[in-house]
């Protein structure tokens, strides 16, 4: 008996990885399979090339990137239209994942050399004689490991700030999304064209591993958390340093004073956006009693008025068709222990799309609350006040973003929120602001892209000091005598003993 393919399931074929539409089946691409050897030898590509990029200076590298930039302003639309073929994502929801994406490149070409470039910092007083010079210097060659469900915003999150930091990058798309992967590196090779400074490798799981084990000298990875838990003890393996930014299971509290259209608007639309295949999509809502129904009504209102399907839609298929089992399951849990299904429910799983459902009143202790769903679903719990909000929302061993609505007390909420990020009084919004650092905490990984933090991560701290007058308390030498010493404990004693 043949196997069934389902729609979007990748498929080995002669060597080639076959990236179908989950919606319908066709055929976005298909792309050789790397062996360790190939790995092997495009890393070694990428190192011959990382020093004429590197070479190329902050002001080479930033016009290269601000063509590729403008390359990827000017063909947003077929981009878009891959991702939503490869992909089953809406293509509104594509445009806006390129136009973060540009935003992102465009942010680290013109400020590499403002955060990475070498300056002067200040001397102390104990080591006046010296000048202190620092400078961020590229790693050599980077690697990324990359998710399917923002094929092009997550990749780029580390691609550009890598590139702009003078490392060459070799990418591993995800199998469900190589055709998008690919795109990428042959637009950027269109603005780069001497060197293979941006290069791909694809294939499955065992890619992203040898990737790991291939001698480059970082590894940026987003997935999982199951996954970067191995990709981490690959690495630890060559003590190769590694970026991890894995999954999340992100909470709104609504507080008594929140504009509650303005937060069901962002509810829906962080829970939903993208079918809920997004590592800081909102999962979990605690809102508190005098504004629970209200809220819980205007949630319905909005998501039962959105269209489910392959075009033109506003939430369009499950990616991963595998992923359709967790959904199922999380739902089926939540009802089971007593949940309640105010929007969709059960049945909502019609493969390969789910309906919004919305669970209202389910046990904390269910999956539907605390594992990834990734599914157009979202949970709505009702808590007494803001701090109750706060214990739920930080009681899982996630921490990525969050999202506060209120009026008086919401900064300050939002601060005590265990995650690496959140919106006041919006949803997601901190993913799309390049000037700020993304990533998250415990189980929802380390390290960050974005932002200063972003480009430092791709970055090696220099550090250099310069003799500039000779010591008068001379202590780090052999010729020092018993009074230096003892004149170095009087200095030492005048400045910090008091
Ligand atoms: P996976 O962890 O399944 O895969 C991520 C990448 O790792 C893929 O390219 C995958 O390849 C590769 N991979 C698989 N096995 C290995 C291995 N042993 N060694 C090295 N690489 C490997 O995640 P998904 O692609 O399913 O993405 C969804 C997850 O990503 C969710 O948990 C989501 O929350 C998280 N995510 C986190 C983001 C963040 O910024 N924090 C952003 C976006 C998503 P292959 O696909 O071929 O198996």
């Amino acid at each position: 008996m043949t196997a069934v393919h389902v729609p979007g399931t990748p498929i080995i074929e002669d060597g080639r990885l076959v990236s179908t539409s989950p919606a319908t089946g066709a055929e976005a691409g298909r792309f050789p399979v790397a062996s360790v050897a190939d790995v092997e030898a495009t890393v070694a590509r990428a190192r011959a090339a990382a020093p004429w990029w590197a070479g190329l200076g902050f002001t080479g590298r930033r016009e290269r990137l601000l063509r590729w930039r403008a390359l990827l302003a000017k063909r947003i639309e077929e981009l878009a239209e891959l991702v939503h073929v490869e992909g089953g994502k809406p293509i509104a929801d594509a445009i806006v994942e390129i136009v973060t994406a540009i935003e992102h490149v465009d942010w680290a070409a013109r400020n590499a050399r403002r955060v990475l470039g070498p300056r002067r910092v200040r001397s102390r007083l104990v080591l006046a004689e010296f000048s202190a010079h620092l400078e961020y210097q590229p790693h050599g060659v980077v690697g990324v490991i990359g998710p399917w469900n923002y094929p092009v915003f997550t990749p780029i999150g580390s691609v550009a700030y890598a590139l702009a930091a003078g490392n060459s990058v070799v990418l591993k798309p995800s199998e469900y999304t190589p055709a998008v992967g690919q795109w990428l590196v042959d637009t950027f090779a269109e603005v780069v064209d001497e060197q293979p400074v941006l290069s791909a490798v694809h294939g499955l799981g065992d890619v992203g591993a040898a990737l790991c084990r291939s001698g480059v000298d970082k590894v940026a990875f987003t997935g999982s958390t199951a996954t970067g838990r191995k990709v981490m003890a690959a690495c630890a393996e060559s003590l190769t340093p590694v970026l991890i930014e894995a999954g999340g299971k992100d909470a709104m509290i609504v507080d008594a004073d929140a504009d509650l259209d303005a937060a069901a608007d962002a509810a829906v639309w962080g829970a939903l956006t993208n079918a809920g295949q997004t590592c800081i999509g909102i999962e979990r809502v605690y809102a508190v009693e005098p504004v629970f129904d209200a809220f819980v009504d205007k949630v319905v209102q909005r998501a039962g008025r959105l269209t489910v399907g392959a075009d033109g839609a506003d939430i369009g298929p499950i990616t991963m068709p595998s992923q359709l089992d967790v959904i199922r399951r999380h739902i089926d849990d939540a009802l089971a222990r007593g949940g309640r299904a105010v929007l969709g429910g059960a049945e909502a799983v019609q493969p390969p799309y789910v309906r919004p459902t919305v669970l209202v009143d389910v046990p904390e202790d269910s999956a539907a609350v605390r594992e990834e769903t990734f599914g157009p679903t979202l949970t709505i719990n009702r808590v007494r006040d803001a701090d109750e909000a706060v214990t739920l929302a930080n009681a899982l061993s996630y921490g990525l973003g969050g999202s506060v609505f209120g009026r008086r007390r919401a900064v300050a909420v939002a601060r005590r929120l265990r995650s690496g990020m959140a919106s006041v009084n919006s949803a997601l919004t901190f993913a799309g602001m390049s000037t700020l650092p993304f990533g998250g905490v415990g189980d929802s990984g380390f390290g960050r892209i974005h932002g200063e933090d972003g480009l430092r991560e791709f970055a090696r701290a220099k550090a250099i000091t310069r003799r500039r007058a000779r010591s008068l308390l001379p202590a780090m030498t052999f010729d020092r005598t018993d009074a230096d010493v003892a004149r170095l404990v009087k200095v030492v004693r005048m400045m910090y003993g008091r």
